[in-house]
């Protein structure tokens, strides 16, 4: 066999994480990631450490992206899908499409010049030191893929590091195994009756995650701010029969308390509530540490029935109070809702030209169940909701049965 090589299908924790494995090996792989920058979602979120670190795996992801950039085993190609591919006898013949790439990896310094100058706001920076390039144009927003003659960018730039003129590109590869790593997307809270999308004040615990990274700490994005009291609504989109989404998002729980108490240690007066259906979380200190959470926060079992906003530009949610038996409700400076983790838009289609069997619930099903077709496997968050250390140990499993069918180990 020729030097074996794989083709791995998301750059996230699962997805580079089995790049590495495989490097460790010698084994060679391209990662082939459909935004301009690799890490998933984890790499947009923020450290929560308090006095001390909280084990919110924010670090790892860092981490497994600078080694994966790092690694002469690995190529990750960013804005690149898999468009086509096939098997005969051999190995697979796959053909990835890469979008034109506006901004040259090798020259970009990553000043912003491009950032501040472009008048449509599509040139965005990466969200980690390791990401390469450091910037990226979003070609859905450049007013130049629109058919405009915009150069302010280019003209910005002192590296000459812009340019129009390179079109997409073809790459031919011929993987000896695939891992379809391709993650998640959160729900769309715009049909929960929550306000988001009209008040600028409701924002996602996703882009909370983004805004305390960016930022360093917490505004209203209505006015910058600091808001004085903010709600959590749990669930989300998670645990809703209406919607067919059963499943708990698994990660919620965990993510929101460790949000609310790095928040508190930055605003020490913060006033935080949390809405909640149950307490998905488990563990020998369960007890004390939920006993301990319902003295630092308040949680209000209940499910928000709506949320509108005030005179006085605030959000009100509507609720029956548990305790009290009543309707009640709690006007807040920012709602954040704990949307939950469903699977990728796209994996209908990427889970079919790699053979892979969906559930019911339209996350790839686990193990042989799925009916992985020799060669291929697929590890993290297209396998369902879990957490970024469930990730990694899935995406490092996932290496390991690539190597076998490879006869390595
Ligand atoms: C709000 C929120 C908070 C969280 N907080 C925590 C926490 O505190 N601790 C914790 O452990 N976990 C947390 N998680 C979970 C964590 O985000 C996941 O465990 C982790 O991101 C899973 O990694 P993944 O590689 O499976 O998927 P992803 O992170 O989704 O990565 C998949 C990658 O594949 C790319 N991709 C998608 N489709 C294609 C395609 N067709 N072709 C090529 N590339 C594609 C995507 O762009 C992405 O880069 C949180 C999740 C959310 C939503």
């Amino acid at each position: 066999m020729a030097e074996p090589n794989v083709l791995i299908i998301g750059g996230g924790m699962a997805g580079l994480t089995a790049a590495l494995e495989l490097a460790r090996f010698e084994v060679r792989s391209n990662v082939v990631e459909s935004s301009p920058f690799a890490g998933g979602q984890a790499i947009g979120f923020s450290c929560k450490a308090t006095s001390a670190c909280v084990r919110c795996g924010a670090c790892l992801a860092e981490d497994r992206l600078q080694s994966a950039v790092e690694s002469p085993e690995i190529r990750i190609l960013p804005s690149s899908r898999l468009l086509e591919l096939s098997r005969s006898n051999g190995p697979f013949s796959a053909v990835v499409l890469r979008s034109p790439r506006v901004v040259d990896p090798d020259l970009c310094t990553g000043c912003g010049r491009c950032v501040d100058v472009c008048p449509e706001e599509a040139v965005r920076r990466a969200p980690s030191p390791y990401n390469r390039p450091p910037l990226a144009v979003d070609l859905d927003r450049c007013a130049r893929f629109a058919g405009g003659d915009c150069t302010a960018c280019v003209d910005a730039c002192p590296e000459s590091a812009l340019a129009f003129d390179r079109g997409e590109e073809r790459l031919a590869l011929e993987p000896h195994a695939l891992i379809l790593a391709s993650g998640f997307h959160v729900f769309d809270p715009r049909e929960k009756p929550y306000g988001y999308g009209e008040m600028e004040d409701v924002i996602t615990n996703l882009e909370l995650e983004r805004m305390l990274r960016e930022k360093g700490g917490l505004v209203r994005p209505s006015d910058g701010s600091p808001p004085g009291r903010i709600a959590f609504i749990q669930c989300v989109g998670s645990r809703d029969e209406r919607l067919g989404h059963l499943w708990c998002s698994r990660v919620c729980c965990g993510s929101a308390p460790r949000t609310a108490r790095r928040l508190r240690f930055l605003e020490p007066e913060l006033d935080v509530t949390v809405f909640y259906i149950d307490i998905q979380t488990f563990g020998r200190d369960f007890e004390s540490a939920w006993n301990e959470l319902r003295r630092e926060f308040r949680f209000i079992r209940a499910v928000p029935a709506d949320a509108v906003p005030t005179e006085n530009r605030r959000v009100r949610l509507s609720y029956f109070d548990p305790e009290t038996g009543s309707p009640d409700s709690l006007d807040v400076d920012l709602l954040v809702l704990s949307v939950g983790i469903t699977p990728g838009r796209d994996l209908a289609g990427t889970s079919a030209l790699l053979g892979l069997r969906r559930g019911a619930d339209g996350f790839v099903e686990a193990g042989d169940s799925g009916n992985p077709p020799a060669g291929v496997t697929a590890p993290g968050t297209v396998l369902g909701p879990m957490g970024i250390l469930d990730a990694v140990k899935s995406g490092k499993a996932s290496a390991w049965r690539t190597l076998e069918n490879l006869g390595m180990v």
